[in-house]
């Protein structure tokens, strides 16, 4: 059997219309990108890379400009309504009528998509998400974390195989960012494949089995989540040598070695496979001499800077 992507992204594009005096904002430069099914999967960028804007189109909240996606093997222009049932949205901005209870918006929502009363799950859903107390309360009177939990149980009233999390703990205490978290991993752990979006590479870190990153609206990576966090536990060193190098210096440890001036070497480092004095000693064991050093830890910046430097490819 062949498991077709859950999401299949081809070259989207989107262009925002300008209003006169301002230009029209370029937000998606030709993305394509697979979602595997039974993943969780991350999409990860700085703010205003263009993730909601990706995530606004799958909800067809957003009109793409050009490409092709589909959801569960639904191509969102040609089988809308399946595409729609396929997925569930968790936005980015908490919006609720606030005189609806918890209990009354899951009802409303699966009138919505027509879930006909014998099979909707509201109790279990109220259940899920710890908020069967809260079931007749207005939603007004819901913490911010409550309310997040509710957003979580909405997406899920349809029983979607999609289900889709934009930033769902940017702002949010520790307490409900884990139970977040818990209740990700456990719609995972029942089958359904989960794209979260976020900017913290920590927390992709911690919950996905993929992540792709996307900077100024195109993807600049797509790896297993292991590959990428061996990148960002890099280390560089820059030195100020003596004389002009005739060559580089080369040692199996260093993942990348660079000149940016006669006399400066900018070293990157696995910090999990050398250190510094290590670093230092090979340079001087090439007949170097070192008269200044700095270091500083690789973060996502580097990561970005060394995917976009095309040094690496995949
Ligand atoms: P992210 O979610 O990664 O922070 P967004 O998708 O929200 O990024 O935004 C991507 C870019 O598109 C930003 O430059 C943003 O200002 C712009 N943008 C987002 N929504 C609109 C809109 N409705 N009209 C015009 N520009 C927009
Ligand atoms: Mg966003």
């Amino acid at each position: 059997m062949i498991t077709a992507p859950a999401i299949s992204i081809r070259n989207l594009v989107k262009r925002y219309a300008g209003n006169g005096s301002e230009p029209g904002k370029l937000a998606l430069k030709g993305v394509s990108l697979d979602v595997p099914q039974g993943q969780i999967f991350g999409l990860l960028g700085p703010n205003g890379a263009g993730k909601s804007t990706l995530i606004n189109i799958l909800a067809g909240m957003v009109m793409k400009s050009e490409g092709e996606v589909s959801i569960w093997g639904f191509d969102i222009d040609h089988d809308h309504r399946n595409a729609k049932r396929a997925i569930g949205i968790v936005p980015q901005e908490i919006v609720f009528d606030p005189f609806f209870t918890p209990y009354e918006v899951l009802e409303n929502q699966a009138g919505f998509y027509g879930v006909p009363k014998a099979q909707r799950r509201t109790e279990q859903l109220l259940a899920d998400v710890h908020l069967s107390d809260k079931a007749r309360a207005y939603a007004r009177t819901l913490s911010g974390g409550m309310k997040r939990r509710l957003l979580v149980a909405k997406a899920m009233v349809h029983s979607p195989p999609v289900l889709v999390l934009d930033e769902p703990t940017a702002g949010v205490d520790v307490e409900l960012r884990r139970q977040l978290w818990e209740l990700v991993k456990r719609l995972n752990d029942e089958g359904v494949t989960v794209v979260l979006t976020t900017h913290y590479l920590e927390e992709a870190e911690q919950l996905c089995d993929r992540i792709a990153i996307i900077n100024h609206g195109a993807l600049i990576a797509n790896k297993p989540t292991r590959e990428l966090v061996d990148m960002a536990r890099e280390k560089v060193v820059v030195l100020t040598l003596a004389q002009d190098m005739a060559a580089l210096p080369t040692h199996p440890a260093f993942v990348k070695c660079r000149q940016s001036d006669p006399r400066t070497l900018e070293i990157t480092y696995n910090k999990d496979r050398t250190n510094a004095g290590e670093v230092l000693a090979a340079v001087q064991a090439q007949g170097l001499a070192i008269i200044d050093v700095t270091t500083r830890e690789a973060d996502l910046e580097d990561v970005f800077v060394t995917l976009t430097s095309g040094e690496y490819t995949d």
